[in-house]
This record gives C-alpha cells, structure tokens and sequence, in this order.
C-alpha cells in the first residue's frame, strides 16, 4: 500500500505492506484524512516520532475476527493502552503510560491506504454524516474534552485564543454551553466563520479591556499561554489546548498570586462529537480548505503550513 512516512526528518510516499490484524484488531481501509497542527508539529521534531503520520480519519472496515464489523464505515479513537494498568482498568486509557497514539507515538497512522486499530477504539459514523465531516470527529472529540474537565457554567465569559482548526471547534462547542464566547484570532475570514454562528470575535492585536471566567489557549504557538494568563480574571480558570515542539519560559507567579486553574487537555469523548456532527450542531465543512491525493502530499503540506489555511485533507481510497 502507498503511505507517507515520516523518517529521518523527512517525509516520502512509499510502497510498505499492508499491516497485518491482530486477534482484537480491525483492517481499515481509509477514505479521507485531515492534517493536523500536530502533525506539523512532528515535522519539527515533536514527540520524535517516526512512521507513517496521520491521526484524524474515516475509513471502511475491510477486516476484522467479528464479521459484524467488515463493512462498516468507522472512526478510530487514537489512544491505545495496554489493556492492564491502573488508567485502562479504570477507563482511562488515554493516559495509559505505555499507550500507543496514532500517528503521533509508536503507532503508524491513517495517511496510508490501510490502518489496524482495536476494535474497542472504533466508532460507526451514522449515515447523515458525511466522509468529509467524519474526519472532523477526533478534534471535535478533542474540543468536548474541555467540557468534561472543568464547571462550565451558563453565561461564563469565555475567551479561546486561537483561529485556526481546534479554535473554530472549541469556540462553537462553547457557544452551545451557552457561554457569552469569544473568539480571538488574526485572520478575518476564519473569524466570519464564526460570526455566522453569532459567537463574537476579537482581532488580534486591538486592546482588548474585559477578562474573561475562562481562557482557551489554542493558538498552537508558544506565546499563547502568556495571553491567556493576561486576559483570565482572578481565580479563573485557563486551559491549554496546544502542543508544540520546544519549550516555553514563564513568570509563574502571575498563577499563584491570582490563583489561576490552569487544566491540559487533550483528547476526548469521539461518541458526543458524532452527536454534534449527526445534528448538524457544529460548522465544519467550511473548514475545509483543500483536499489531496496521497500522491500530491507535497502541496498538500505547503497548504497546510500555511496559516491562513484551516483543514486540509487526503482523499486515499
Ligand atoms: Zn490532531
Ligand atoms: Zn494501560
């Protein structure tokens, strides 16, 4: 099968075999695929990780032990675990220490003809929902996250920083916890995007006076947490929401002297997001700003890397 692979800090198009299911295992075979900031990240060098990339897809089951699955259009949750631990007793195999990610850590991914997962990862997208806004389920999933980790509560004032693809997702998954939401970013037309869902918007760099009950970091660059710090009021809470490659120097202070909650978060619930996406709650397919054979992947990327872009996406099979 044709896959793009991620090796000694490049990336190539090459032929490898189809891999080879295990006892609990699906064979899918991927229709479409999103690139994320996250695997622009790893071209960088985060996570060190090498093989094939690619973590948001939909795909087919071709192969599967339970025949109820074979035929089946699936998404897959990324996070494996061992299966025995602590975290993946107690349903929490996301933060399972020797897990494997998609895509992202020792695991290959979904820009490939094929992927295995476990069946226990998978989920069945229901008719209404297209291929194209299926790839949307793992960041929306990633975006609900939010909701189950902090009190939200109804007309909190809400900042998410950030306007590209995880920003859109978490400023419309706040808007319908009915929170007073603003949107804060750089680039206008993704801003509109949003303003057609009456969520308010703020152009980056204009003075900006209110604080905000909580405050969203999802700016994907190291500056975004320091931003956060500023506009969330006291005993507020942040949450960041990007990865990236490298590290960031900060006054903690700040923190402790205005007891700031600051929360991670990562990945979430994928059976709420096909929720969302199956009533049609959520914007996402003018998100999407390009689609490309596995073949073209070099402008698919160029596409990618460019910040006025949001999604782009592999058409595989
Ligand atoms: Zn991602
Ligand atoms: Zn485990």
């Amino acid at each position: 099968m044709k896959a793009l692979v991620f090796k000694n800090n490049e990336i190539s198009l090459n032929e490898v075999p189809i891999p080879e299911i295990k006892e609990d295992e699906a064979l899918i075979k991927i229709l479409k695929a999103g690139i994320c900031n996250t695997d622009i990240e790893i071209l960088k060098g985060y996570m060190n990780f090498e093989g094939i990339l690619g973590h948001e897809f939909v795909g087919i089951v071709v192969e599967a032990k339970n025949k109820k699955w074979i035929g089946k259009r699936v998404v897959g949750e990324i996070n494996i675990g061992c299966g025995k631990c602590e975290y993946c007793l107690t349903g929490r195999k996301n933060h399972c220490p020797s897990r494997k990610v998609v895509g992202i850590l020792n695991k290959d991914g979904a820009f490939a003809e094929y992927i295995t997962l476990p069946i226990s990862n998978l989920y069945i997208v229901p008719d209404k929902i297209s291929d194209e806004k299926a790839v949307f389920t793992e960041p929306l999933a990633a975006a609900l996250r939010i909701t189950e980790q902090i009190e939200i509560r109804k007309n909190d004032k809400v900042l998410i920083i950030g306007d590209g693809k995880i920003g859109l997702l978490i400023s419309q998954v706040m808007k319908l916890m009915n929170c007073e939401t603003y949107c804060m970013g750089k680039h206008k037309r993704k801003l509109k995007i949003l303003e057609n869902k009456n969520i308010k918007t703020l152009l980056k760099g204009k003075n900006i006076d209110h604080r905000f009950d909580i405050v969203i970091e999802a700016a994907g660059k190291r500056g975004g947490i320091k931003q956060a710090l500023k506009y969330v009021k006291p005993e507020g809470k942040v949450i960041l929401k990007s990865t990236y490659h490298g590290r960031v120097v900060l006054d903690i202070s700040s923190i402790v002297v205005n007891e700031i909650n600051v929360t991670g978060s990562r990945c979430g619930p994928f059976n709420k997001a096909l929720e969302l996406l199956e009533r049609n709650l959520v914007e996402v397919e003018s998100l999407i700003d390009g689609e490309y054979s596995l073949c073209e992947w070099e402008k698919a990327f160029e596409q990618a890397l460019k910040s006025e872009k949001l999604k782009i996406l592999f058409r595989i099979n």
